[in-house]
């Protein structure tokens, strides 16, 4: 059966409420109805090609409809699509739960499986809570809150507000959440006169380290998004700034939740972000390319102390009374699997630092552009920041809407982006080529141009 764009169009407006969308907005403008994908572009119901320049948000690691991951998903569904992990086991989460034991930090042993970034923060967090409660319930009566950044953000459900730092999204929730203690985000463009990571670094890791001397007792754990705090704009934090977070976490007993849900599966050059500073977290978080962006799937790891903590005879009530319907599904996990064999056999990390180095050349460019404040990159994560004046650091109007102008000016050039806030958000697929690299950063480039500067005139 088909149907016109103009039918769609209605029933989109009609009944689907977008995520993050104001939809007042939203319903006045033409919408973008994909209908395929091949490679590193999407196509729209029309037939107008885009290359993917946010991985469908963040997820996708091969390219769209790679023959490879689309046969492993059939192979499973011929056998079974869902059985549950309730008192039974399957065998593509046995075999994928071996495999992400191999591949992440060592220490972390243990899998959990959830559906999506924010469950697997959630579990984390009721982990690291519950942890304490059964390691010593009188000694550790008070440890009930968590730390973590301001700027953070680490999902939707309640939980994962209740450690977000972001006001947009999580000041009206605040009546509902637990208590958290916030530190600084190294946020050096806006901290620091000079844009000096080094000061940046100093200054949150003392303000973490008066936090802890005074309220370790009162913290069960502090989450954090390692190398690059993503929503809030990709933040880039400094060198040596992670490991410093791990060493005051292990110094105060608390328990270190590293939330790769964005930085992992090859995002900042290397499989898992915290490799890169050779930081063990105690319980770290996985998701969005762990399917490589086919399928809702996420972990919880943790090391063999948490884990061990939660063993006991039934009637002790130590077990961890946590769990997902879809939990451990299997069509996911033979997908995740194939995701990481890919990921092995093909040796895409290891064509990573061509493509790193690549951007940061080209994105040099971007520095010299009026409206553009500061360029930030970590491996394949990159945030440009508008401003309306450079050296007052001022954003545009919020009413003058120029972020969303720049993404439908790339649209219309066959490029699809995002903003964050002020921030220009590019989040290229892994597998793309050089070229499509090329094309990407030339649309973005003009469009941020073009846009910013008849923006500029305007005020
Ligand atoms: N943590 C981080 C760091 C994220 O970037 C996100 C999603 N962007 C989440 C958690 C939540 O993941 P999900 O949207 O799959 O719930």
């Amino acid at each position: 059966m088909t149907y016109t764009f103009a039918e769609l169009d209605k029933w989109d407006k009609d009944y689907v409420w977008h995520p993050f969308t104001q939809m007042k907005t939203y319903r006045q403008e033409r919408p973008l109805i994909i209908e395929r994908g091949n490679g590193s572009y999407l196509y729209d119901i029309e037939g107008n090609r885009y290359l993917d320049g946010y991985s469908s948000l963040w997820v996708n690691v091969h390219g769209h409809n790679h023959p490879e991951l689309n046969q492993a998903l059939t192979d499973q569904a011929a056998h079974i699509a869902h059985s549950t992990l309730l008192g039974a086991a399957n065998v593509p989460s046995i075999l994928l739960a071996k495999k992400l034991v191999e591949l992440t930090p060592a220490g972390l042993d243990k899998v959990f499986y959830s559906d999506s970034g924010s469950t697997s923060v959630e579990i984390a967090l009721k982990m690291a809570y519950q942890y304490w409660k059964l390691k010593d319930a009188e000694r550790y009566a008070d440890k009930n809150k968590f730390i973590s950044l301001r700027e953070a953000y680490h999902g939707d459900t309640i939980g994962s507000v209740s450690v977000g730092g972001m006001d947009t999204f999580h000041t009206i929730f605040k009546p509902l959440l637990f208590e958290r203690i916030e530190m600084p985000a190294p946020y050096t463009y806006r901290m620091t006169a000079d844009n000096d990571p080094e000061t940046c670094k100093v200054h949150c890791l003392t303000e973490l380290e008066a936090i802890l001397r005074e309220h370790h007792e009162e913290i069960a754990g502090l989450i954090i998004e390692p190398l690059v705090q993503g929503a809030a704009g990709m933040l880039t934090a400094p060198d040596g700034f992670l490991h410093g977070v791990r060493e005051l976490c292990t110094r105060y007993h608390v328990l270190m939740i590293a939330d790769e849900v964005a930085v992992g599966f090859g995002r900042t050059g290397t499989l898992f972000a915290c490799e890169q500073e050779n930081v063990k977290p105690d319980l770290m978080c996985i998701a969005k390319g762990l399917t490589a962006g086919y399928l809702p799937l996420a972990a919880t790891l943790t090391t063999d102390d948490v884990y061990s903590a939660f063993l006991g005879e039934p009637h002790e009530l130590k077990t961890f009374f946590h769990g997902h319907t879809y939990t451990g599904n299997q069509l996911a996990c033979a997908v995740a699997l194939k995701n990481i064999e890919l990921l092995e056999r093909d040796g895409l990390i290891e064509t990573l630092p061509e493509k790193i180095e690549f951007l940061t050349q080209r994105l040099a460019a971007f520095r010299d552009l009026t409206h553009v404040g500061d360029v930030r990159q970590r491996g394949m994560m990159i945030g440009i920041e508008l401003v309306r004046d450079r050296a007052a650091k001022e954003v545009f109007p919020p009413s003058l809407g120029v972020e969303h102008r720049v993404i439908l000016h790339a649209r219309q050039n066959g490029a699809i982006i995002r903003p964050l806030g002020p921030v220009i958000v590019l989040m290229p697929i892994l597998a793309m080529s050089i070229d499509e690299l090329d094309e990407l950063l030339t649309i973005t480039y003009e469009a941020i141009k073009t846009v910013t500067i008849e923006a500029g005139q305007t005020i």
